[in-house]
């Protein structure tokens, strides 16, 4: 139910980009009452992309915006479990996850193009037509005194341009408005590691909801279901990740999200990686699609505030996907932002309240991410071991294991105690 505060109905708010952050930034707006309008660079919203997780921070969040269970098993799978297993696909470390592991709020994996649509299809319903304009790309931002113009190019090469009280900038990894806050920035950050993802049917391992990461630190492949399995053969739709850390840098192109690949071009990396519960050149091979990209993020920045002008999601803080969290942490920014708003007004003070509190925590995050988040217990047991072992209590104890994840996950918001204790960003209110 809209939550409709007349004070606010001046007070537009432009958004650039209707990714996870862009759109979660919509719903949470209307849910306030606030006026909005979105512009999206691509021509037509489609359901791009592969698997990603959503951690119960966010699904709490999305329940709250009124997007249902329901919806959400949709369009994806409660995660049962995350495991580590090592070179020889002998167990690191396991634990539930989600509601499993006495969260109060599942963890889902889901395909990244459905939940964007689902969050679409929702502002669509709520708000209808008129607050998104697609094929619409936004070229910059001029500062006005008590508002913020933005300069928009149309596919037709039409160019206009758009007055609101504060602009967002949820244009991702290659953002436009970042580049203007920030000319001078580093470009992307690339550690060396190349991904390629795609998606496979194939029977589900373990408790056949269980994230798994399977390797080394230089040389891992990472999977997870992403739908429940089909009644009749009993394959799910696997999403998977092969990585391999390169020392050669060069002639890297950084950074489409659909670059596809020849199967055949990587699969070599993985050809004896097979066990008797899992074949993974099979599995990679029955894919229709592979995708390339690179393991980047950008250097943090010390605030994503100008003026008027505020970033969030990617823009803000592109991560390495180490930690599961780019998704999850756009839609927590949506929901901060709509809460900062609600406490002081449509203006400056609400973005410098809301980089106060999440610019220095979130740079961390993408530190600690960069350096390899939980799969760091990979680089211990490398380094200990060389990865093959038979009995991980000989390399690295329960205890250690358990300490190294609890630590993440405090920096990464999802301690358990702490999330179940504290109240939603903004309540839903019926
Ligand atoms: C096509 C695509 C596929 C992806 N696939 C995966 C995946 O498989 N796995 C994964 O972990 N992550 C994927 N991601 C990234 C993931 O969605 C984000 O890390 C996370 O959800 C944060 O979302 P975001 O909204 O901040 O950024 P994004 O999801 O990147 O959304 C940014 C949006 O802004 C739009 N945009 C960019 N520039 C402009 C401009 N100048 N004016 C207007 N609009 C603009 C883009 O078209 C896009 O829709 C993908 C992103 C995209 C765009």
């Amino acid at each position: 139910m809209l939550f409709v505060n007349d004070a606010f109905s001046e007070n537009l708010i432009l958004i650039s980009g209707a990714g996870i952050a862009g759109l979660a930034l919509g719903l949470t707006l209307h849910q306030l009452g606030i006026p909005f309008k979105i512009y999206e660079a691509a021509k037509e919203i489609k359901p791009l992309g592969v698997g990603i997780n959503i951690q119960p921070n966010a699904v709490r969040e999305l329940f709250e915006l009124g997007i249902t269970e329901n919806d959400l098993d949709n369009i994806g799978v409660k995660t049962k479990e995350w495991a580590l297993l090592g070179l020889n696909g002998n167990e690191i470390y396991s634990e539930p996850r989600g509601k499993y592991a006495g969260y109060f709020w599942p963890q889902y994996s889901v395909h990244r193009g459905k939940l964007q649509v689902l969050l679409l299809q929702k502002i669509l319903e709520r708000v209808g037509r008129d607050c998104i304009y697609t094929g619409c790309n936004i070229l910059g931002y001029q500062k006005q005194i008590s508002s913020v113009k933005v300069k928009i190019i149309k596919r037709n090469g039409e160019i206009e341009s758009a007055d609101g009280s504060v602009l967002v900038g949820a244009d991702g990894l290659h953002s436009r408005i970042r580049a203007q806050m920030y000319p001078m920035q580093p470009s992307v950050h690339w550690g060396g590691a190349i991904m390629w993802r795609g998606v496979s049917w194939a029977k589900a391992v373990r408790t056949e909801a269980s994230f798994v990461g399977i390797g080394t630190d230089k040389k891992r492949v990472i999977l997870y279901p992403i739908s429940s399995p089909c009644i009749k053969s009993g394959h799910a739709l696997i999403n998977w990740i092969a990585e391999v850390t390169r020392d050669n840098m060069e002639g890297q192109d950084f950074g489409d999200w659909n670059k596809s690949v020849d199967i055949d071009s990587f699969v070599n990396n993985f050809e004896d990686w097979r066990y008797d519960w899992l074949d993974i050149p099979a599995l990679l091979k029955k894919a229709d699609t592979a995708y390339e990209f690179p393991m980047i993020d950008r250097d943090p920045v010390p605030t994503w505030v100008d003026g008027r002008v505020v970033l969030i999601g990617d823009a803000a803080h592109v991560m390495y996907p180490t930690g599961s969290n780019g998704a999850s942490q756009a839609v927590i920014d949506a929901r901060e932002l709509g809460s900062a708003f609600l406490k002081n007004g449509v203006g400056e003070l609400a973005l410098k309240c809301f980089d106060n509190k999440l610019c220095e925590p979130v740079s961390n995050l993408v530190l600690r991410n960069r350096n390899a988040g939980p799969f760091g217990i990979l680089k211990i047991i490398d380094k200990r071991c060389g990865g093959i072992f038979d009995n991980i209590e000989d390399i690295m104890p329960k205890s250690e294991l358990s300490d190294f994840m609890a630590r993440y996950k405090a920096h990464a918001g999802f301690d358990i105690e702490h999330l179940n204790s504290s109240k939603p960003i903004i309540h839903r209110l019926n």
